[in-house]
C-alpha cells in the first residue's frame, strides 16, 4: 500500500495554514492519515508510520491527533466505546461499519435523511448529525 502524491511540502503547508507547526512527528501522522481520504484507527496510523521507518511514539501520535481534531485536519468516528477511527473527510458525512471487517465506508450526507418525531430539547438547536450503520455479511436464507 503506498501512500499517494501528497508531498511533505503540500502536507507541511497545510498543517501552517491550520495552525499547526510542522515538526518532523506530525509531518509523519499528517503523511499516513491526510495523503488519501480514509479511515484509521490509531494503530493503524502507528503502523503505518513505523512502515515509512520512522520512529514515533503512541503518545506523540494520540496527543497530534488529538491536535489535527481540534483544528480541524480530522475529525474522529467512534463506532463503539472501544472503537474509534480518525476520517480524513471533514466534511459532514455518515457511514456504514461492516461489523465482520471493520471497515468504514461514507455515505454522503444526502444519502441518509432523519426525521425527527420530537422537539429539540428546550433552548438548543441541531448542530450535527453522524449516523453509523452497521452491517454484517448477509446470512443465507435457510432451506
Ligand atoms: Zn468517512
Amino acid at each position: 500500500m503506498g501512500y499517494r502524491s501528497v508531498t511533505r511540502d503540500e502536507i507541511s503547508a497545510l498543517l501552517t495554514e491550520k495552525g499547526v507547526f510542522p515538526t518532523p512527528q506530525r509531518l509523519d501522522v499528517a503523511q499516513v492519515i491526510l495523503s488519501r481520504p480514509q479511515h484509521l484507527s490509531a494503530e493503524q496510523i502507528i503502523a503505518g508510520i513505523r512502515g515509512m521507518g520512522s520512529r514515533v511514539s503512541k503518545a506523540t501520535v494520540y496527543n497530534t491527533l488529538n491536535l489535527f481534531c481540534e483544528r480541524g485536519l480530522v475529525r474522529t468516528v467512534e463506532v463503539d466505546p472501544s472503537r474509534q477511527f480518525y476520517d480524513s473527510t471533514i466534511e459532514p458525512h455518515h457511514h456504514f461499519y461492516n461489523m465482520e471487517t471493520g471497515e468504514l465506508i461514507d455515505i454522503p450526507l444526502d444519502g441518509v435523511s432523519l426525521k425527527l418525531n420530537t422537539d429539540l430539547p428546550v433552548g438548543t438547536e441541531q448542530a450535527g448529525v453522524d449516523v453509523v450503520i452497521r452491517v454484517r455479511g448477509a446470512q443465507p436464507a435457510a432451506d
